[in-house]
């Protein structure tokens, strides 16, 4: 029996969450909250606790002090199977016995469901995640990408309200991963449940994620809708983090120039320092009073730059001055 969703409660509430293992503390002080059919993503550097939220939320381990609430919910010491949640491990931890339709109808018979609905279900979710036809074959056949969209379709299978995903693309090459992130952005605005997302790829955040919470060191530093994130970074080390090239220390904090400050073909012409071809274009460094400047150029532009110096203007308007918290 799942617990009733009291009227307005929010799917997923963390409540000041901490968990120390030895003397690491491995998650500090954490609130957060999730609404149905939100996909947050919890985005940091590698050790900075991500994970062990992920397992808190999804009750493999009990915090050391906070509450977990799901739908109103105080389910804080309540074990993973009264948790209405599902969650896809890093590296899928698929049954190797058992073929991939028996993989994903695993979940519905544990919850009672009978052989032939449990099939039906797993038919469906496998078809979800655009793998109709292949039911019978053992997980050993197939490629990492298919054993990616295996361990999701048995996330979803058990249609749960909260679905927990951790590094959902880390295992996979380049190629794989442009096309499952992609599959995941469908998968993941059709379905109603909430989707927590752990990642330490900022694209990935950028591409899959509504809302974004941003960790250092055990805590939350940055919660907002994911552009507004990555536009208003809280401090230096966050925009630094969040992909930032172009921070210049001043008196009085970190001066911030986002690409969409640099106005093109205004202003002095500044030499340029360095050109290096990126996939959008080229990526030039110029020479600038502040410092380095890295600017990247279109196709179209980068072709019009045949001289040493390139002609750039910064829009002060639309440059931040953030703390520099970068040694913290
Ligand atoms: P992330 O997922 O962001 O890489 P983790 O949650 O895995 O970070 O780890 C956070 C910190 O907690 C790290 O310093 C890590 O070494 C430590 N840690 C995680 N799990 C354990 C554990 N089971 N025992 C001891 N230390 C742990």
């Amino acid at each position: 029996m799942q617990p009733e969703m009291k009227p307005g409660a929010s799917l997923l509430e963390l409540q000041s969450v901490s968990k120390t293992y030895a003397a690491v503390p491995a998650v500090q002080d954490v609130s957060l909250t999730l609404h149905s059919g939100e996909t947050l993503a919890l985005l940091g550097p590698s050790g900075c606790g991500k994970s062990t939220l992920l397992r808190l939320i999804a009750g493999l381990e009990r915090p050391d002090a906070g509450r977990v609430c799901m739908a109103g919910q105080d389910v804080t010491l309540s074990p993973p199977e009264r948790r209405n949640l599902s969650m896809v491990f890093q590296d899928y931890a698929l049954f190797p016995h058992l073929n991939m339709g028996d993989n994903v109808a695993y979940g519905p018979r544990m919850r009672g469901v009978n052989r032939q609905a449990a099939r039906a279900t797993a038919l469906k979710a496998l078809a979800r995640v655009g793998l109709a036809g292949l039911e019978g074959r053992r997980i050993h056949e197939l490629s990492g990408g298919q054993q990616q969209r295996v361990a999701l379709a048995r996330a979803l299978a058990p249609g749960p309200s909260l679905l927990l995903l951790d590094e959902p693309l880390s295992n996979l090459d380049e190629q794989l991963r442009t096309s499952l992130r992609r599959d995941l952005s469908r998968l993941f605005a059709e379905t109603r449940a909430g989707v927590l997302l752990v990642t330490h790829d900022q694209r990935e955040a950028l591409s899959l994620a509504g809302r974004v919470a941003l960790m250092r060191a055990g805590k939350v530093v940055q919660t907002g809708e994911t552009g507004e994130v990555f536009r208003r970074p809280v401090s230096a080390w966050a925009a630094a983090f969040l992909g930032e090239r172009n921070l210049f220390v001043q008196p009085g904090g970190v001066l911030m120039v986002p690409e969409r400050a640099i106005v093109l073909g205004k202003g002095e012409a500044w030499t340029v320092l360095e050109r290096v071809p990126s996939e959008d274009g080229m990526r030039v460094r110029l020479a600038h009073p502040l410092g380095p400047l890295s600017v990247t150029l279109s196709p179209r532009e980068a072709a019009l730059l045949t001289g040493p110096g390139l002609q750039a203007e910064i829009n002060m308007a639309e440059c931040l001055t953030l703390p520099d918290d970068r040694d913290v």
